[in-house]
């Protein structure tokens, strides 16, 4: 007898259990309810991939959406739309805010505001800065992991960074401590302030303002002494930490180091530390300026044995949008533009051509972009990967013809600062993504009634329900 479900996608190749299977995939109430060959099942929506490869939705561990502060710079519909546009289901919402999210009453205010408008599911990390008495609070109210920066806030940006920084070692060793406490992971933004303030001074001094000083002022060594004390600290205190945006292939050879000895150390690097090097990024000026900055051509060649040999757990877009007359500073001044670009709608396309160029495999392009990240933060296997039980959140995308990136027809708000890729004939166009049994973007085309789908994921709500989950 045949079953009923909601939708039903025939012709796919399917992303299942680490390879490709060609056959058939049914969603019904939101789940992923059939993966499989035969037509017992019929949807009432039908739906053909046309060959095409069905991954799982993707999970970003690294994304800035500004709102309720700076709605100009983006919100959360119109960055959480262009997000679904890119194949990215989930989302980690990082504190940089006006004000960040350092307490609960803050955290429910952009839960509330993200709900009303996100197109996809989103998690917050929680700020960790020197008010260690909110801990214990924001991890109740169901954040996905802290956050902390290791410098002071940025000149002119002190609501931003309010409660996000432990700016000096007292400050980390015990927001480490407190962390540690709710047994959630702390993300590091690793840089050794002391180098780059002494550094900055000395080349602005000199009279440096161009593209590669803002390079010059925040050297490898201030990333890879900062993660060697962080690891360090983890240890004495048994917490997790996962690094964000790894520039360089020394830090990562450390946290490698840490994984073997059974620390649960995890690393994220970013598309432009694996795309772009100072050579290639030097004509972008201030849209290719990153906090960490974009590394030598030597550093960037060496990122790529650390995610074949799984030191490198996921990529992270750092999506963060910037006004054009922000970046546009930085030609005068490097040091006047704020750092950092937007990432939804190129992070996957630039997997996808690596895999295409044999780099990296399709299963570990699909670890980098959806798995390991719900693995990291418990959320698999409700989230991460196409497994009956699991949410349908699910992406139709085209690796069989190359197309242009025009940053014209990008979602974001940021279009303009999108410079990047821009002109370059990438594969994995994402043509359709569904969210929880919903699609929410289709072929360029918004669900009109989605912004509101998404949910907030708590992961204090995590119980288990048989394989699965429930928020
Ligand atoms: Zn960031």
């Amino acid at each position: 007898m045949q079953k009923y479900v909601d939708c039903v996608i025939r012709n796919g190749n399917i992303f299942y259990n680490h390879t490709l299977f060609h056959g058939s995939i049914g969603v019904d109430e939101g789940r992923i309810v059939y993966i499989g060959k035969d037509n017992l099942i019929v949807g009432k929506k039908e739906m053909d991939a046309d060959g095409d490869l069905v991954l799982p939705g993707g999970i970003d561990t690294h994304v800035h959406i500004r709102e309720p502060e700076m709605c100009q710079r983006g919100t959360f519909q119109s960055e959480t739309a262009a997000a679904a546009a890119g194949g990215i289901t989930t989302i980690f919402e990082m504190p940089i805010s006006a004000p960040p999210q350092y307490c609960p009453e803050i955290l429910q205010k952009r839960i509330d505001t993200a709900s009303a408008q996100s197109y996809i599911d989103f998690a917050f990390y929680g700020a960790a800065g020197r008010e260690t008495q909110y801990f214990k609070a924001l991890a109740e109210a169901g954040i996905i992991g802290f956050k902390t920066f290791l410098f002071s806030p940025l000149p002119g940006r002190d609501q931003e960074f309010r409660g996000t920084c432990m700016d000096d070692d007292g400050a980390l060793w015990q927001g480490m401590r407190a962390v540690a406490e709710t047994g959630l992971t702390l993300a590091v933004h690793a840089e050794n302030d002391a180098i780059i303030q002494r550094c900055t001074a000395a080349l602005r001094n000199g009279g440096r303002k161009d593209f590669a000083a803002h390079g010059l002022s925040r050297p490898p060594h201030a990333e890879v002494q900062a993660v060697e004390k962080i690891i360090r600290y983890a240890s004495l205190l048994n917490i997790p930490v996962s690094f964000c945006h790894v520039s360089c292939p020394e830090s990562l050879l450390m946290i490698k180091k840490a994984k073997a000895k059974g620390q649960r150390i995890f690393a994220e690097t970013c598309p432009q530390y694996l795309f772009l090097n100072e050579e290639s990024a030097l004509g972008y000026g201030p849209y290719a300026k990153f906090n960490p900055p974009i590394r030598s051509r030597c550093h960037q060649e060496e990122m790529w044995p650390f995610l074949l040999d799984g030191t490198v757990d996921y990529v992270g877009s750092d999506h963060g949008a910037f006004l054009f007359e922000e970046k546009e500073r930085g030609w005068d001044d490097i040091f006047n533009a704020p750092a950092g670009s937007v990432g939804f709608e190129v992070r996957l396309p630039l997997l996808m051509t690596a895999v295409k160029e044999k780099k990296i495999s399709l299963a570990k392009a699909v670890d980098l972009l959806s798995r390991q990240a719900a693995q990291v933060f418990d959320l698999h296997p409700q989230k991460g990967s196409l497994l009956p039980g699991a949410d349908a959140d699910l992406i139709i995308v085209d690796v069989k013809t190359p197309f242009i990136v025009k940053s014209s027809d990008f979602l974001t708000n940021g279009r303009e600062i999108a410079r990047l890729y821009e002109g370059q004939a990438l594969y994995g166009k994402v043509l359709h993504t569904m969210v929880r049994g919903r699609f929410v973007y289709s072929r360029g085309y918004l669900c009109e009634s989605g912004a509101g789908w998404g949910k907030y994921i708590n992961t204090s709500l995590l119980q288990r329900r048989g394989s699965c989950f429930s928020w």
